[in-house]
């Protein structure tokens, strides 16, 4: 042994050295090794953790916010029992919401009171009139009748009769600024310009027989202007056996008959007044099955904007009393025996 041997020897540098140099080098390298894993479950552990605290906080908020709720739902049934604010807007909300599907000849929402009139007239409209005898032997003459007009309908309906070569009777309403051209068409085109009412609506209309000729002049006087047309033929809303009026209709009957005017009620209703969806179909059953009843049948549609159906209805209600027998298509006019409801 050289003297640096023994010295090694003796310091303990030698084999025991390289020993533990080794076994440090596997230990940093099995460190090496392990380190991605721990973290990776220490990343676990603690998302596991994180999520098990975000669970119980949101389930305490739930259960909370469920008892808040709760008592404002109580509190809220409280005051409205007890409270007489609370009350009557309730009952507004009802009446609301159980006559919102009324809408005007406008299509705008109307009071309460002006909506059981609309739907009052809208069931009057489909009584059938029995009156069928009229001394007019011979040819049958179809009279097809418009309310409530012009609307955005009224261009098609001018052309469907057009197309066939008929002409009608518009009983239009009073729309001051819009379809001045469907007034005036309606006109030049040789059907008959009629007046129902400049407003139409019910409550003001019948209030007094002075009210009725107020609406009614303002209507003439409009179309006068308008048109040059001397408007005397003359349809009531709802009809003259109408119910919704508390003076008795007569009175009303009486003052056109002083003014030189004469009122049509109808014999053929098409039923496209009823509310909610009329199906083209429908509305030309109503009116073939029941058109050839009468010698003068005057059948009652509505020239409106959500009438859609009534425009589809319309050419083959046309072509089918056109190819029936001895039977012509007319519009009102003062020789025209008159269909009254009124006797
Ligand atoms: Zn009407």
């Amino acid at each position: 042994m050289s003297e640096e041997q023994r010295e090694a020897v003796e310091l303990g540098e030698d084999k025991p050295d390289k020993e533990i140099d080794d076994a440090e080098i596997d230990l940093d390298f099995a460190e090496v090794k392990r380190t991605p894993r721990d973290f990776l479950n220490v990343l676990v552990s603690t998302l596991a953790i994180l999520t098990i605290c975000i669970c119980i906080v949101v389930l305490v908020v739930t259960v909370n916010l469920q008892k808040d709720v709760a008592a404002i739902k109580e509190e809220i049934g409280h005051l409205a029992q007890t409270s007489s604010v609370y009350a009557p807007i309730a009952s507004e909300e009802d009446d609301e919401s159980a006559l919102s599907d009324v809408e005007n000849i406008h299509g705008d929402k109307v009071d309460a009171s002006e909506a059981a009139d609309i739907v009052e007239g809208e069931e009057l409209e489909n009584v059938i009139w029995d009156k069928d005898t009229d001394g007019s032997l011979g040819i049958r003459r179809v009279y097809l009748t418009f309310d409530d007009g012009p609307s955005s309908n009224t261009d098609k309906i001018l052309d469907i009769l057009d197309e066939y070569g008929v002409k009608a009777t518009f009983f239009v309403v009073g729309k001051d600024g819009y379809y001045s051209e469907q007034y005036k068409r309606i006109a030049e085109e040789g059907h008959t310009l009629a007046m129902h009412s400049y407003s139409h609506v019910y409550k003001d209309i019948y209030q007094s027989v002075d009210a009725y000729a107020q609406d009614l002049s303002k209507l003439h006087d409009y179309l006068y202007e308008l048109t040059g047309v001397d408007c005397n033929i003359v349809r009531f809303p709802g009809g003259s056996s109408n119910t919704i009026s508390d003076i008795d209709m007569r009175e009303f009957a009486a003052y056109l008959d002083e003014q030189g005017m004469v009122y049509f009620d109808w014999n053929v209703s098409s039923g496209d007044a009823a509310r909610g969806y009329v199906s083209a179909q429908q509305i030309e059953n109503n009116v073939l099955d029941n058109v050839n009843k009468y010698n003068n049948a005057v059948v009652l549609f509505h020239d409106a904007g959500n009438k859609d159906t009534t425009v589809e209805a319309l050419p083959h209600i046309i072509e089918t009393i056109l190819e029936s027998e001895n039977t012509v298509i007319l519009p009102i006019s003062a020789d025209t025996v008159p269909v009254q409801h009124l006797h």
